[in-house]
């Protein structure tokens, strides 16, 4: 299975996503998550990103085509990989597809931006592992800390309400085309966000049949 994970940024992509990779044995592959830990590094693409991620843009294309191309060299991948949060540009999704990048599904997760606002506000990520939490819909048993590693949870710097809002724009205008693109390609599956995490979950198996 090669999936792609489309949908605004909060429509929990990275939630579905770390429940399909351990369903379906295959990785995830979340370009901000590749970007939030070369940040931490200090590496010269964290330091090349940082601005760009902390002011909710788009990191540039290139960039996340040199991380994309790497990690999808590695070993791990032969077997399939979940892509959450890539491509997010139509220029990136061409020039995966012409880099011979084979997706079996892009599904878009649709969430109303009044619930992704609300959602983000409650958001909580694990500053060593990056899983990430909510205070009502999916608290960690420890508050503030994270269930998987014991690192602590905090509120990442992009997920402040104004910042959110612009994230909000970029996704409309820059990413959302991506589901005609792959609608198009005959590649596109669409789900509604559920009340709940497993509902969703449940939504999503149904669309890929799994
Ligand atoms: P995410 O964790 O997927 O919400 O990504 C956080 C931030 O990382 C985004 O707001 C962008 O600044 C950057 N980013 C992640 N993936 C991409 C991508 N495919 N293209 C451009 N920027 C990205």
């Amino acid at each position: 299975m090669r999936l792609i994970l489309l949908g605004a940024p909060g429509a929990g992509k990275g939630t579905q996503a770390e429940i399909l990779s351990r369903e379906l044995g295959i990785p995830t592959i979340s370009t901000g998550n590749i970007l939030r830990a070369a940040m931490k590094a200090g590496t010269p693409v964290g330091i090349q990103a940082k601005s760009y991620v902390e002011a909710g843009k788009l990191v540039p294309d290139d960039v996340i085509i040199g991380i994309i191309q790497e990690r999808l060299a590695q070993e791990d991948c032969k077997e399939g990989y979940i892509l959450d949060g890539v491509p997010r540009t139509i220029p990136q999704a061409e020039t995966m597809e012409a880099m011979g990048v084979q997706i079996d599904c892009a599904l878009s997760i649709e969430v109303e931006d009044q619930v992704i606002v609300e959602r983000m506000a409650g958001r909580r990520t694990c500053k060593d592992c990056s899983q990430t939490f909510h205070v009502v819909n999916n608290p960690p048993k420890t508050e503030d800390v994270c269930d998987f590693c014991g690192g602590e949870l905090t509120i990442r710097k992009d997920d402040a309400p104004e910042t959110v809002k612009a994230r909000l724009e970029v996704y409309h205008r820059d990413t959302e085309p991506l589901k005609q693109f792959y609608a198009q390609r005959g590649k596109l599956k669409t789900v509604d966000n559920q009340s709940s995490i497993e509902a969703t979950t449940a939504e999503i198996r149904k669309a890929l049949g799994i």
